[in-house]
């Protein structure tokens, strides 16, 4: 039956203060998890990394409409490590850590603290938007945690009062235990203290947003007023990973960077495989097909 299912990856939408604040929630351990395998093994920072990165992308894909999509390049100082993920208004969301960062040495990647990591230096681009109609911005990141400059983006390029908090729970011998977010954003009028206020109820209230996801439709609005004045419940979305590419995209891909490789295949009569570094689907290219590309 609708409405009493525990809610896991799914966006719960509520406006908070008397509709002044949209509050969405997610408890989206299933979809970091999914993600989190689709990894060879991570240690705890790069599981940090990723893990904000996705929490913070699911929640703004709340904010979508129809065809728009949301894509968020995180840029450390060092720029041979960065994090991606986007999402669009389905709930589709993949994520990332580039080449430079899954294949970090052990010595540095486990010395090196998120701030250190990145730096004076980092930078968050997000690009926002439909084919027809998208959005570039372009901040730095002050706060080195990832979260609070993804909230400092949202202040910077879109004058928009935001804050996004993540819950993130890891251990090194089972990796993740729970993760959940929040993003909380005020509407035209609102009271500039209530972002404060909400940013100061969630950390001080992470044991209450850790049990969230075993509520549902029917009892959110009660256990939130616990927290907040004048909840409204308005609707849930779901949340999913989802990766999206296809064999035509690799094939445009192979014949930009490999037609010597191509060839070479072709002479010693061997197909080609190549894998999708997001969601790991590997892709075959026999001889009709590679002959194809040339
Ligand atoms: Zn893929």
């Amino acid at each position: 039956m609708k409405g009493n299912l525990p809610m896991q990856n799914v966006i719960v939408k509520t406006l908070i203060f008397d509709k002044q604040v949209r509050l969405f929630f997610v408890d989206n351990t299933k979809l970091i998890n999914t993600i989190f395998n689709l990894n060879k093994e991570m240690n705890k920072l790069q599981m940090l990394l990723l893990g904000k990165t996705i929490s913070a992308v699911s929640l703004m894909s709340g904010t979508l409409k129809g065809d728009q999509r949301v894509s968020l390049q995180i840029t450390m100082s060092d720029p041979k490590y960065k994090v991606f993920a986007d999402a669009d208004a389905r709930g589709n969301v993949r994520g990332y850590l580039n080449e430079g960062l899954q294949n970090a040495s052990p010595e540095f990647i486990s010395n090196v603290s998120l701030n250190q990591l990145i730096g004076e230096k980092g930078s968050i681009r997000v690009i926002k938007g439909s084919a027809m109609n998208q959005f570039t911005g372009i901040t730095d990141m002050p706060y080195q945690n990832i979260v609070d400059d993804i909230s400092h983006y949202f202040i910077q390029s879109e004058q928009t009062q935001t804050f996004i908090g993540t819950n993130l729970g890891l251990n090194h011998e089972e990796g993740l235990l729970f993760s959940n977010a929040i993003f909380a954003q005020l509407l035209p009028g609102a009271s500039l203290h209530l972002i404060d206020e909400i940013k100061h109820t969630f950390h001080t209230n992470r044991g209450f947003f850790n049990n969230l996801g075993k509520y549902n439709e029917n009892n959110i609005e009660e256990k939130l007023s616990e927290l907040f004045k004048d909840v409204k419940f308005m609707e849930c979305s779901p949340i999913q990973f989802f990766c999206g590419c296809s064999k035509e995209m690799f094939c445009g891909m192979l014949y930009a960077i490999n037609k010597y490789e191509i060839k070479q295949a072709i002479s010693k009569k061997e197909s080609i495989e190549t894998g999708c570094q997001i969601c790991g689907r590997t892709y075959s290219f026999n001889q009709s097909e590679l002959q194809a590309l040339l």
